[in-house]
C-alpha cells in the first residue's frame, strides 16, 4: 500500500486526479497531514465517508510507534522509532534559545564506514522513504506537542545517498501548506557524495549545507572515512565552490577534532590554506568517543587553540555545543542497541 505521507503537495493533487477525486481534496488531506497532524484517515471529517473508506483501502498513514525515548539533563530526547516493518531508527529533538531543533535519520544503516561514528558497523539495510523522513518529525511533534523550528539530516544515513527521498521529504517539510519550517531552518549534512552536491546546487532549495571535512589533507581523511578514496579533498572543495558560486549560500564544514589525530596546529593551518577566501563556516565538533573506537577527545585548551587560529587567519569557526551525551545521543553517537530486532 502506498504511504500518504510519502506524496509531495503536488503528486497528491495528481493521485487524486487518478483516482477521479478533485485537487483540493489533496489540500484538505494535507492539511489535516501536516496541520491538523492526524493519525486517521476517519479524522478527516471534511472528505465524504466514500472518500475516507477509499482512503482507507489504498493508502497507508505511516504513524511510528515510540519504543524508547530518552531524556538528557540538557533537555535534549532521543526517540527510538518502530517504523512498522521490523526496523527501528533514531531521531534526536534539542533545545536552543531560537527553538527545538530535530537531528533525522534518512536511512536504516549507513554505507559510509566512518571510523569514527556508531553508526559504523550496524548494516545497512534500505533507504527511508521521504514520507517515512517526515513522520520523525511530525511523531516528535505529536509527542511533546510542541512546534519544531529547524531540520537537520544529521541521524543515521547519508542523506545524499537517498537523495530522491531526502529532497522530497524536504519539499513536504517546506511546503507552506505543509510543516511549513522555512527552508534556511533545513540543514543537510554530507561526508561528500560528490555528484549530488552539484546536483543539490541546482535544485534551488535555500537550505544548508554542511560538510562533514574534518580533516586537512587526504591521507588523514582517507584514514578516518572511506568515502575520500572516492572524492578526494580536492574534488569535494572544488564542488562545494561551485555550490557557492550557484547557490550563492555560506557552506558549513563539519570538523569533529581527535586528540593527535586532526588537532594539532599544522592541521590548523592547512585547514586555513584549503578553505581560504571561501564564503564558508567551520564548526568544530569535540569528537564523541564511541564504543571500540580509537579516536578521543582533544582537550579543552586544544579546541580553542585551533579555533582562535582559524579565527585570527580569516575563517570563521564557533565550538558546537555537545547536547544529549549522557543519553548517546550527541554527534555521531546515534545506532540503534538493546534492540531485539533487525539492527
Ligand atoms: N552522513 C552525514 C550525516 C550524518 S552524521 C555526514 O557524514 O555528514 C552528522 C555529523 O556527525 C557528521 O558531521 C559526522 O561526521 C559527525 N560525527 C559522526 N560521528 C561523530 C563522532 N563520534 N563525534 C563527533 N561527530 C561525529
Amino acid at each position: 500500500m502506498k504511504n500518504i505521507k510519502d506524496f509531495s503537495l503536488e503528486d497528491l493533487k495528481q493521485e487524486m486526479l487518478s483516482i477521479g477525486e478533485k485537487t483540493f481534496r489533496a489540500e484538505q488531506i494535507f492539511k489535516w497531514l501536516y496541520v491538523d497532524k492526524v493519525k486517521s484517515f476517519d479524522e478527516m471529517t471534511n472528505l465524504s465517508l466514500d472518500l475516507r473508506e477509499k482512503l482507507k483501502e489504498n493508502y497507508s498513514i505511516c504513524n511510528y510507534k515510540i519504543l524508547k525515548k530518552l531524556e538528557s539533563v540538557d533537555g535534549t530526547k532521543k526517540y527510538l522509532f518502530d517504523i512498522l516493518d521490523g526496523n527501528a531508527i533514531e531521531s534526536v529533538l534539542m533545545e536552543y534559545h531560537y527553538g527545538k531543533s530535530i537531528c533525522v535519520s534518512s536511512q536504516v544503516g549507513c554505507k559510509m564506514g566512518c571510523k569514527f561514528c556508531a553508526s559504523t558497523g550496524i548494516p545497512f539495510i534500505r533507504n527511508l522513504s521521504s514520507g517515512e523522513i517526515v513522520e520523525q518529525i511530525l511523531a516528535v511533534e505529536q509527542d511533546t506537542g510542541e512546534k519544531i523550528s529547524n531540520v537537520v539530516f544529521m541521524g543515521i544515513g547519508e542523506p545524499l545517498d537517498n537523495y530522491d527521498n531526502v529532497i522530497k521529504a524536504i519539499r513536504i517539510i517546506n511546503n507552506q501548506k505543509g510543516l511549513n519550517i522555512g527552508a534556511r531552518h533545513i540543514s543537510i549534512s554530507t561526508s561528500g557524495i560528490v555528484p549530488r552536491i552539484y546536483d543539490l546546487a541546482k535544485e534551488n532549495i535555500q537550505c544548508t549545507l554542511s560538510v562533514s571535512l574534518h580533516a586537512s589533507n587526504d591521507e588523514t581523511r582517507s584514514s578516518m572515512m572511506p568515502v575520500n578514496n572516492r572524492y578526494n579533498i580536492e574534488e569535494l572543495l572544488k564542488a562545494c565552490k561551485e555550490y557557492i558560486k550557484i547557490t550563492n549560500k555560506r557552506i558549513s564544514f563539519e570538523y569533529a577534532l581527535a586528540k593527535d589525530n586532526n588537532d594539532n596546529l599544522e592541521d590548523a593551518k592547512e585547514l586555513v590554506k584549503l578553505l581560504k577566501g571561501m564564503l564558508c563556516h567551520v564548526n568544530l565538533i569535540p569528537i564523541n568517543k564511541i564504543e571500540n573506537g580509537k579516536f578521543t577527545k582533544s582537550s579543552n585548551e586544544n579546541i580553542i587553540k585551533f579555533r582562535d587560529y582559524l579565527n585570527d587567519h580569516g575563517i570563521v569557526a564557533t565550538i558546537r555545543r555537545e547536547l544529549g551525551s549522557d543519553i548517546d545521543a550527541a554527534c555521531g553517537q546515534l545506532r540503534r542497541k538493546n534492540l531485539d530486532r533487525n539492527v
